[in-house]
C-alpha cells in the first residue's frame, strides 16, 4: 500500500487514481496523512474490507508526475533520528572511521518538506544526501532486531540536506542544526508499506540535473534498518511517525576534489528503486518567501 499527502488529505494511491481514506470511509478514517500512518492496521483492514474504488480524481499522472501536490507523507514527527557514516564508502570518503555503534543526530520537524518542494540554500555550502527513511508505526521500547519491521509503518526516500560550513566549523563536528535549515528535509514522494518490498536491498541513488553523484545499493549499510530500530528503541521510545534516516552512501559534494555544493538553478533528484523520486529545485535565498 502507497499512502500519500494529497493537498494534505491521506490518501492511498491505488491503480487507477487516489482513494481519499475520510471520505471514502464516511470519516471512519482520518483524514490527516499522520492520523492514517498511526492507524495504518485500520486503513489496510478497511481497504481488505471494502476494496474501495479510486476516486476519478482524474489527474493520477499529473499529479504524481509534478508532485506539487503532494506534500510530506509525514508532517509533524515527534522524533527524527538520523544516522550517520553508514555505508562505508562514505566513511572512506570523509576521512572518517566508521563507528562501532551507530552515531546518532536529529533534524529538526520545521525542516520537514515536501517531494516537489524548492530548498531555498541559505549559503554556497549545502550538500545532498540520499536516505532511505524507515517511518515508525507503532509505539515501542527495547524493540528486538527481529521485531524491528512489526513496528514500522514503511519507508520513503529522504534528503539529509547539510549545510557544511556551520557543520564542520567546530572540533567535535556538530550536525543537527546545520541540517535542519528550512526545507533541508523534503521526504516522500509517499509512504510504501513494509510488506510491499525488501527495504534491506534496493537502489538508491542521487542526480543533479543530468548527472548521477551518488548510486549505492541500501545493502552496503553497515547498520541494517533492524539493527537500527533495535538500537534506538533501546534509548528513546519511538512513536508512529518517527523518522529514521538510515545514512547516505558515498558521492556527497564537500568530500569531492574540489568540493561541489547545489547551486540556484540545480534539480536535486532523489531515487529509491520500489520507493519513487523526490525532485526539488534549488533556489536562491533571496527568493525565499
Ligand atoms: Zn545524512
Amino acid at each position: 500500500m502507497k499512502l500519500a499527502n494529497l493537498d494534505g488529505r491521506a490518501v492511498a494511491l491505488v491503480d487507477g487514481g487516489v482513494v481519499d481514506l475520510a471520505k471514502a470511509s464516511d470519516g471512519y478514517l482520518p483524514s490527516e496523512p499522520d492520523e492514517a500512518i498511526a492507524r495504518l492496521a485500520d486503513v489496510k483492514s478497511w481497504f481488505a474490507d471494502h476494496g474501495p474504488e479510486p476516486t476519478s480524481d482524474g489527474s493520477e499522472g499529473e499529479f504524481l508526475s509534478d508532485l506539487s501536490r503532494l506534500g510530506p507523507p509525514v508532517t509533524s514527527p515527534r522524533q527524527i533520528f538520523a544516522v550517520g557514516l553508514n555505508y562505508v564508502d562514505h566513511g572512506t570518503e570523509t576521512g572518517l572511521a566508521i563507528p562501532d555503534e551507530p552515531l546518532v543526530f536529529t533534524k529538526f520537524a520545521s525542516s520537514i518538506a515536501g517531494p516537489g518542494d524548492p530548498i531555498a540554500l541559505p549559503t554556497e555550502t549545502c550538500d545532498w544526501e540520499v536516505e532511505l527513511v524507515a517511518v515508525v508505526g507503532t509505539c515501542g521500547r527495547d524493540i528486538p532486531a527481529r521485531n524491528a519491521f512489526d513496528h514500522l509503518a514503511g519507508f520513503c526516500i529522504g534528503q539529509d540536506i547539510s549545510e557544511r560550513r556551520s557543520q564542520m566549523a567546530g572540533s567535535p563536528p556538530q550536525f543537527s542544526l546545520a541540517k535542519s535549515h528550512r526545507g533541508f528535509t523534503p521526504i516522500g514522494p509517499w509512504l510504501t508499506t513494509t510488506d510491499e518490498l525488501d527495504a534491506n536491498d534496493l537502489a538508491i541513488s542521487t542526480r543533479i540535473d543530468n548527472e548521477t553523484v551518488q548510486s549505492a545499493r541500501t545493502s552496503d549499510m553497515v547498520f541494517d534498518i533492524a539493527t537500527l530500530v533495535s538500537h534506538l528503541s533501546g534509548i528513546c521510545e519511538l512513536f508512529p511517525g518517527d523518522l529514521i534516516f538510515t545514512g547516505t552512501p558515498s558521492g556527497v559534494g564537500f568530500s569531492r576534489t574540489p568540493a561541489r555544493f547545489l547551486a540556484p538553478g540545480n534539480v536535486l533528484h532523489s531515487y529509491i528503486e520500489g520507493l519513487g523520486e523526490l525532485r526539488n529545485p534549488c533556489i536562491g535565498k533571496e527568493t525565499v518567501r
